[in-house]
């Protein structure tokens, strides 16, 4: 090592190695300083250094455990201490906003989903600003240490610099949300897209967990990917989404509000799906979406499962029809990316039996055999309305180290 190592190079060696540590401790704790030095591939001196520095800040604390195949008197390991230690989640959703507490180990203590508005003269900070205050207020006693906060918002988002640049939901544009809620109280702020954040937490803790490259496909009312290559978010530090649902694959179809017409997102989405399956069972009088519509009950995608779990031949093709046209999207995506497992996040996850075999027949047909011989196609663990994702994101940050030396800084 040369003498002019830059100081900031050895801080984040010493920070990605704590980061390790506590991860390692969070994972398999409670875990005796020897197992943990051999699975960091660190010495011993460094894991008793970095490991007396995580307890005197109480973030990590001794316990007493019995390792395996061992009699006799229990060990002394090392587990996580998350105790008094929070951070608020906030989800923001078209027309609500979910506020949640947890505890560093990502617990949930106390969550609350509120309607949201912005009404005019009032500006979209303020709001967010009045709910967080609100539920500190009737959450007081709950209240302890709080040492950062999570949002996530289906938005264009400059996660590094904290601004919301667009939603679809709300008139807004351009909003410093990270630095304005620094400012007014202190904390690390971190933001990221749903999606992006839903991806990173099937990663950490979900479906995904140990898989280094993956392809996360949401299909709800908007559908989009998250994708991990490499043990990497894609795009997780700039504003793009993977913008799989626009990609056209009608090119006579429905006009999108991208601009183009018949993108995936025009065919498959929810709404979509639920369109197509209405003007079509009037030409099939005989499909249960009729008799479960009748006096005008509206048709839900739940009514909609039902009826292919029930075996009804309408429903059946149409959603067979959409895990078609996703594995010929999701083919070449395989081609570029060559994940170990694809999540499908969707209401759709209910007729599975029917939608996933359609989207991997299209991919062992279009994609390299090689590459889609060992993905496998499953559920992801959280759903669309999970504030877990925002959790996900102080996880990470724990986990790179870079939260971790925020807080022993105090
Ligand atoms: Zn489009």
């Amino acid at each position: 090592m040369s003498v002019d190592v830059q100081p900031s190079h050895i801080d984040q060696i010493k920070q990605a190695n704590i980061g390790l540590v506590y991860r390692l401790i969070d994972q398999y704790g409670p875990i005796s300083r020897i197992a943990l030095s051999k699975k960091a591939q660190l010495a011993p001196a460094s894991i008793t250094k970095i490991t007396r520095e995580l307890i005197d800040a109480h973030l990590v604390k001794e316990a007493e455990f019995h390792e395996p195949g061992f009699r006799g008197r229990p060990a002394i390991g090392l587990k996580v201490d998350s105790e008094g230690w929070q951070f608020l989640c906030i989800r923001i959703n078209k027309a609500s906003i979910v506020v949640g507490l947890r505890d560093l180990s990502s617990n949930l203590l106390v969550e609350e989903e509120l309607p949201f508005s912005v009404l005019q003269n009032q500006s979209f900070l303020d709001c967010i600003v009045d709910e967080i205050d609100n539920f500190f207020f009737r959450h007081q006693s709950a209240l302890e240490r709080l040492t950062a906060i999570s949002i996530i918002i289906n938005a264009i988002v400059d996660p590094i610099n904290g601004i919301i640049h667009s939603s679809p939901y709300y008139d807004i544009q351009d909003i410093p949300i990270g630095a304005f809620l620094h400012q007014r109280t202190g904390l690390p702020i971190f933001l990221q897209h749903g999606i992006t954040a839903w991806t990173i937490a099937e990663s950490l803790c979900g479906t995904g967990k140990n898989y280094q490259n993956l392809i996360q496909l949401v299909i709800d009312d908007n559908v989009g990917a998250g994708i991990i290559t490499a043990g990497q978010m894609l795009h997780a530090g700039n504003h793009s989404v993977v913008e799989i649902g626009h990609t056209q694959i009608e090119p006579d179809g429905e006009l999108c509000y991208c601009g183009n017409r018949g993108c995936l997102e025009t065919v498959i989405s929810i709404k979509n799906i639920l369109q197509k399956a209405r003007s079509l069972a009037t030409q099939h009088p005989y499909s249960l979406v009729n008799t479960m519509t009748i006096d005008n009950v509206p048709l839900t995608i739940d009514l909609l499962c039902q009826a292919a779990i029930e075996g009804d031949p309408l429903v059946t093709d149409i959603i067979h029809d959409a895990g078609e046209q996703i594995g010929r999207i999701m083919a070449i995506m395989v081609n570029i990316f060559n994940p170990g497992r694809i999540l499908i996040g969707s209401p759709l996850n209910n007729v599975k039996h029917i939608l996933y075999p359609a989207i991997q027949q299209q991919i062992s047909q279009r994609s390299l055999p090689g590459y889609s011989q060992q993905v496998d196609i499953v559920a992801t663990q959280f759903d669309n309305t999970d504030t877990f994702p925002a959790a996900a994101l102080i996880k990470q940050s724990l986990y790179s180290g870079e939260l971790l030396i925020a807080l022993m800084q105090g």
